[in-house]
């Protein structure tokens, strides 16, 4: 079995691998085969973390990681959540981005070496685009060319025919494909009214087309979810304990969103540390970022609030508009930050004074001591914010 099926079970090829192989779901199911716990993990990785990768990789091989896929599909299907579906979807379409990335980025010498094979072309073929999106370099002007003129540079031929030069960082890509790829929500940046569109085309860079990639992924996951279960479908039963479990998980979306108080003195350590880290200009990586932008979405702060809160900080406001997106239902309903163990396994809670003894999460933490506090004063109500805006 191709190691890059596992990595994206749902490129074609791996679609096809599944359907040929001799595996029945349902048998898989019923044995409690290694592919249900860790499609189980999919899913509550993706709704609890924003990412699909497991945490214990090692423990899979490349079988099971691949046939985990449509068993997470049909776990998401039987929680009857569009929220969730869609969460698990930008999940698998993020957590590929990223892989995306990493193997497209490492040098020829190391992939020649590596099990797994992967081109810009190939990416681009996958997802239709091969046509649509050509590589070209801007001129020192900024245009595109200094004399108007787009040159091509030599580009990765591909799986079958690789030359050896890096991908380049600009790209042009049609106007129809631009505009069926790009989210209003993405920001005026995306408008086409501020690209810079030639004939036909759109100028985009390297971290826009990973963006329009990553949805062109979530597009092609979202593809035929949910699926329909007939009442007698054995695979229901069998999955049952599962989705109990998973249930679980969406309603603790509940207990979320009670506060809207917003007392930056008062926050968990875990917090207070991101954002001093952030403040130093450092960057975060991203389940520290994504745990950040859970919690101050969970305590009642707007997109627009957080972009303000994090203006002299290394975290931009088209990132925060995208995560906290992401973390917020159609309903308006959040889920909850990350757990103080799952926040202790990442390295960013160091547990200071002991107090898991007080809370078992961020917010049960923060909650204990705004009811232990005096006077306290709402961030969005004091006068240099209050001017600010
Ligand atoms: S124990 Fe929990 S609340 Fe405290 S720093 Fe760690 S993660 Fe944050």
């Amino acid at each position: 079995m191709d190691p890059l099926y596992a990595r994206y079970p749902f490129f074609e090829a791996a679609r096809e691998a599944v359907a040929g192989a001799d595996v029945s779901l349902p048998a898989l199911v019923a044995s409690d085969a290694p592919a249900v716990e860790r499609g189980r993990e999919r899913v509550e990785r993706a709704l609890r973390s924003g990412t699909t990768a497991s945490e214990t990789p090692d423990a899979y091989d490349v079988t099971a990681e691949l046939l985990s896929y449509p068993i997470a599909r049909i776990l998401v299907s039987l929680l009857e959540s569009t929220a969730a579906v869609e969460k698990y979807a930008s999940a698998e379409a993020a957590t590929a981005a990223d892989r995306i990335r990493e193997d497209l980025e490492r040098e020829d010498a190391l992939r020649s070496t590596d099990s797994v094979s992967l081109d810009l072309s190939d990416v681009l073929r996958e997802f239709d685009l091969a046509d649509a999106v050509r590589p070209a370099v801007r001129g020192t002007n900024g245009g595109a060319g200094s004399t108007g003129q787009v040159v091509e540079p030599h580009v990765r031929g591909g799986s079958s025919g690789r030359p050896s030069t890096r991908d380049p960082e600009w790209f042009r890509i049609d106007v129809g494909p631009y505009l069926q790829l790009f989210d209003a929500e993405w920001g005026d940046r995306w408008r086409l009214v501020n690209r810079e569109l030639r004939d036909g085309t759109v100028w985009i860079d390297r971290a826009d087309l990973d963006r329009c990639l990553e949805r062109a992924a979530r597009s092609r996951i979202l593809e035929g979810l949910p699926f329909e279960f007939a009442d007698d479908d054995g695979i229901s039963s069998d999955l049952e304990a599962h989705v109990a479990d998973l249930r679980r998980l969406l309603d603790e979306r509940a207990t979320v969103g009670s506060f809207d108080v917003v007392v930056p003195e008062l926050f968990p350590p875990c917090m207070r540390n991101l954002i001093d880290k952030a403040e130093r200009e450092a960057a975060l990586s991203p389940p520290e970022s994504l745990a950040l932008m859970a919690f101050l979405t969970a305590i009642g702060m707007s997109p627009d609030e957080i972009v303000a809160f994090c203006a002299d900080t290394s975290l931009d406001a088209e990132g925060i508009r995208y995560q906290t997106e992401y973390l917020r239902d159609e309903a308006g309903a959040q889920y909850p930050p990350p757990t103080c163990e799952t926040l202790s396994a990442y390295g960013i809670c160091h547990n200071e004074d002991d107090h898991w003894q007080v809370a078992g999460d961020p917010l049960a933490y923060y909650e204990a001591r705004l009811e232990a506090a005096e006077d306290i004063v709402d961030w969005r109500d004091r006068n240099d914010v209050a001017e600010a805006a």
